[in-house]
């Protein structure tokens, strides 16, 4: 299986090449040169295997680079880092499904494709013959930099570098991402925005002087953001498993169309869904559901993305999006492939701020997707709701979802099995969901998380008390343009 670009449709890449460079050379993105299939005997053998078997299975289908036997190892290893099944599915109603993809360790949905990526790496690695350690700077607003440090930790070969915005993440987040253990892991605060850390870090990407210094280091810099192919590809074994354990539990027959309804941000989660059909997964609709940044549902609503739009910072903060990055993948896909009209709609993105698919194309989009929005307020009241009907507690981005589900079956009188995929679990946004369900919530992050777990009886990990008392091993604050040199004084380190 080879790798094109969103950007060059001429450009064939090795799984490697992609995982390991994670952007192409052209600025576009990697997609498979076509979709391999998925039988319907491959789905109904799935309904036997555990999670990390089905996850092997589907992740073969990318990387044919690696022997079933070594991708099953690599998954094994990843999800052994996680609190039972990795991704079970649990019934509120006939018909209503919750997929919770926040087992892991950060308890956030990060963890499926983060576990995965660093061992896929260092695989890839060996059979590229590539020697140099992967180098990887992530710029962070909170979530994916504590799901990439302990990802990484550990991992031979691999070091990973998290650059936040001093005074710019919860108290928590930093407290999660300055106390990770590790040799190869390194965490600094940048002053400025995130914006201005990712700025920097895109740009240490483009240093060729750095990368000269890099190389008599041992390093070489790679990619772990959302749009790696290697992260995309574990997203997509878990819409498989919710099938399976969907038949297998005698909920639905071969064949019966599934809605998933993904609380949308980079558009990654919900694009793997959308790769799962294409590979031959019985989906009906996709519901992709934003929070008050709803850039999304407006393209779906006309086509048109536009950037002229107030950024809102929300209770749901990893839907705090306005450029969603992977939907690139989706516009090559209706665009017939043709990556001439992708690359300039980009160009318009960047240069006037918008584009316009057209509405015939928008039209084929909307066969298979549905977007909605749901505002503040409005999730609270759902997650309440949701509580009150069912007693299943759920965090806010999950909450936005079971909001914007609601809308799409009202709208579209569609009553079909639906799947709520579920991204964060309670305990990593205990204040709102306590002030959700009608409670004060304590200023302090611990006493939050007790208030919650005695008024709920939702479980709190011993795990993420313990993190309150470890000890911070990470204190720098660095000027963005300081960013080459503490890559390069991290390497150094190595
Ligand atoms: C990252 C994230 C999302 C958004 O996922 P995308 O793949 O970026 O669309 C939603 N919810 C949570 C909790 C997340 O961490």
């Amino acid at each position: 299986m080879n790798y094109t670009s969103t950007r060059n449709n001429k450009l064939s890449v090795s799984g490697s090449t992609a995982v390991l460079t994670g952007l192409a050379p052209d600025g576009g993105l990697y997609v498979p040169e076509s979709f391999p299939a998925v039988s319907r005997e491959d789905i109904e053998r799935m309904t036997d295997m555990d999670y990390p078997e089905r996850s092997a299975f589907v992740m073969s289908k990318f990387f044919d680079e690696l022997t079933q036997d070594e991708l099953l190892d690599i998954a094994r290893r990843a999800y052994a880092t996680f609190d039972g099944d990795p991704a079970p599915e649990v019934k509120l109603d006939g018909g209503l499904y919750v997929l919770e993809l926040w087992h892991g360790r950060t308890h956030a949905f990060k963890d499926m494709a983060l576990s995965v990526l660093p061992l896929l790496m260092t695989a890839l690695k060996a059979k590229a013959g590539q020697k140099e350690t992967c180098l990887i700077p992530v710029a962070t607003s909170g979530d994916t930099g504590k799901a990439a440090l302990e990802g990484f930790s550990g991992v031979d070969g691999t070091a990973v570098i998290v650059f936040y915005p001093d005074g710019g993440v919860s108290h928590t987040q930093r407290r999660q991402m300055v106390t990770t253990l590790g040799d190869n892991v390194k965490v600094v605060a940048v002053r400025g925005n995130f914006d201005d850390a990712q700025t920097a870090v895109k740009k240490a990407f483009g240093d060729a002087e750095l990368k000269e210094k890099l190389a008599a280091a041992g390093c070489k810099m790679t990619g772990a953001n959302s749009i790696n192919l290697g992260r995309l590809a574990p997203q997509v074994a878990y819409y498989f498993s919710a099938y399976a354990d969907l038949l297998s539990s005698g909920q639905i027959e071969y064949g019966d169309k599934v809605d998933f309804c993904v609380p949308t941000g980079n558009f990654g989660n919900i694009l793997a869904a959308y790769y799962a059909k294409l590979m031959g997964l019985p989906v009906g609709k996709l519901i992709c559901a934003s929070n008050d940044n709803k850039v999304l549902t407006d393209f779906l609503d006309t086509g048109v993305y536009s950037l002229d739009r107030e950024f809102v910072k929300t209770t749901s903060p990893s839907m705090d999006i306005l450029i969603s990055s992977n939907l690139e993948r989706l516009l090559f896909e209706f665009a017939g492939r043709d990556s001439d009209t992708v690359r300039a709609w980009m160009d318009e993105l960047r240069t006037a701020g918008s584009y316009d698919i057209g509405g015939e194309r928008l039209c084929e989009i909307r066969e298979t997707f549905w977007g909605g929005y749901a505002l503040q307020d409005d999730y609270a009241d759902t997650l309440c709701d949701v509580y009150d009907e069912y007693g299943y507690l759920c965090d806010p981005h999950t909450a936005v979802a079971f909001n914007v589900l609601a809308q799409y079956r009202e709208e579209c009188d569609d009553d079909a099995p639906a799947v709520v995929v579920s991204t964060a679990s309670p305990v990593k946004f205990a204040s709102t969901v306590l002030e959700s369900i009608g409670l004060s919530a304590p200023d302090d992050d611990v006493a939050a998380l007790r208030k919650m777990e005695e008024e709920t009886a939702f479980p709190v990990p011993e795990s993420v008390y313990a993190l309150f008392d470890m000890d911070e091993r990470f204190g720098e604050v660095i000027d963005p343009d300081e960013l080459p040199a503490a890559v390069l004084a991290f390497a150094e380190s190595l």
